[in-house]
């Protein structure tokens, strides 16, 4: 495998590309959307073009001009060959995409993380399964392969009530999650999610949720500091790093279990590792994503190396210094989620640019729709107490809107 072309491409001189040493010359990004453009805009401060596969004028689109993105859906099997032929390394920016293409194109490309990592991954059960043969913690779970209201039955008696009934395909942002709270909800729990393959997951009464960012190389994994996340209805509102009143034994231990799940994976890149802590101190893994995360948006103005930089680095073989991936202050990331008003996460922002320390990004999705992801608002202060106390104003706002 070698360097797909030696054109010049549009706006970048190949005497600047950091990249050419490894004979990489572009990478080629499915998906467009936030997290694609929180990539590219790590990838334009090293000249380092990103082709995106997406619809027109997508988030990542927006900041990136040049004539070789494609459009299309990351869905489509024709629409990732095109991809793939107008790059030399190929990663994602979500897991829901043709694992079957990007098979075929791995014998030209590189495709990081593997398309084996990917597909295993996409299903939320599969990954399950995968990480038990691995020896990694999770809760336990069982597979509803189209049992219908009866096997929801079944698991009640199993598990007891709640538990959680997940979609084990294209679920993201708790869409795809029905908490069955007891025998009379399985109807409505079939009735909103029936038609998609399904498993039962044990409730898991967590103390706390930690997330933590691992780094796959050439040469190994690394991660980022463990984080404490707050979800809202199956959704992340907060992110805090350092976690909340949580022992350096802990976070150390959630490094680990992320590790060892992440080491578990074929490929390089960031991954995601969301994580129960149960009130008797152990972990186990939630669920893991094979790409930058939400979790992760605080390493932008929190670490040395954002978790962008450190995705790029990692699939094209860059060096990353293991000190960079430290906490250099206290963080806090609420996410600016879309309220009952067209332009409820406007006002939000708005409300931010009076916070000193607050960094607002805002992610050019257009139309909101409740509970979209809009943008986000990172606060850094020398101590986690202060930065609580510059965000609890914009935490209460965005409550206050809720209603
Ligand atoms: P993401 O946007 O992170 O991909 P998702 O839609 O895949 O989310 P999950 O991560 O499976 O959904 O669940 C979302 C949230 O729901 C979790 O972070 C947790 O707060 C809650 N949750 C999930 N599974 C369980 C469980 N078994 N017991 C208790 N709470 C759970
Ligand atoms: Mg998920
Ligand atoms: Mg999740």
């Amino acid at each position: 495998f070698g360097p797909h072309s030696h054109k010049v491409r549009s706006g970048c001189n190949s005497d600047d590309e950091l990249v050419a040493d490894n004979h990489y010359r572009s990478l080629g990004v499915l998906g467009g959307g936030q997290l694609g453009r929180m990539l590219i805009e790590a990838a334009n401060r090293l000249n380092i073009q990103v082709n995106v596969l997406d619809a027109a004028a997508s988030p990542a689109k927006q900041i990136s001009a040049h004539d070789d993105h494609i459009e299309g859906s990351f869905k489509d099997a024709a629409a990732v060959k095109k991809l793939a032929q107008s790059c030399d390394v190929v990663t994602v920016e979500i897991e829901h995409v043709d694992t079957h293409m990007l098979e075929e194109v791995a014998s030209s490309v590189n495709v990081e993380p593997s398309w084996r990592t990917l597909r295993t991954i996409k299903d939320k059960f599969a990954q399950k399964e995968y990480l038990k043969e691995h020896e990694v913690a999770v809760a336990e779970s069982v597979d509803l392969g189209g049992k219908g209201v009866e096997g929801l039955k079944e698991v009640g008696s199993k598990f007891g009530y709640p538990y959680m009934l997940k979609s084990k395909t294209e679920a993201y942002d708790g869409r795809g999650n029905f908490v069955v709270k007891d025998e009379e909800d399985v109807e409505a729990a079939f009735e909103a999610l029936g038609k998609r393959p399904l498993y039962a997951e044990k409730w898991e009464d967590f103390s706390l949720e930690l997330a933590v960012m691992v780094v796959k190389t050439k040469d190994g994994v690394l991660t980022f500091p463990t984080v404490e996340t707050v979800h809202e209805d199956s959704i992340c509102k907060l992110t805090y790093a350092p976690p909340r009143n949580v022992s350096k034994a802990i976070a150390a231990a959630a490094q680990e279990l992320a590790k060892k799940a992440i080491g578990a994976f074929e490929g390089k890149g960031v991954f995601g590792v969301e994580m129960f802590l149960r009130k008797d101190d152990t972990l186990v893994v939630n669920e893991i994503a094979p790409r930058p995360h939400n979790s992760g948006h605080y390493t932008i103005e929190a670490c040395p190396l954002s978790q962008y930089d450190a995705h790029l680095r990692a699939i094209l073989d860059l060096p990353i210094p293991e000190k960079a991936l430290r906490l250099k202050e206290p963080a806090i990331m609420l996410n600016i989620l879309g309220g009952q008003k067209p332009d409820s996460h406007v006002q939000v922002a708005k409300e931010a640019l009076k916070s000193p320390n607050a960094s607002i990004h805002l992610y050019g999705k257009g139309e909101a729709r409740p509970g979209r992801k809009m943008g986000h608002i990172t606060v850094t202060a020398p101590t986690l107490a202060e930065a609580e106390a510059e965000i609890q104003p914009l935490v209460d706002f965005v409550d206050n809107m809720k209603g």
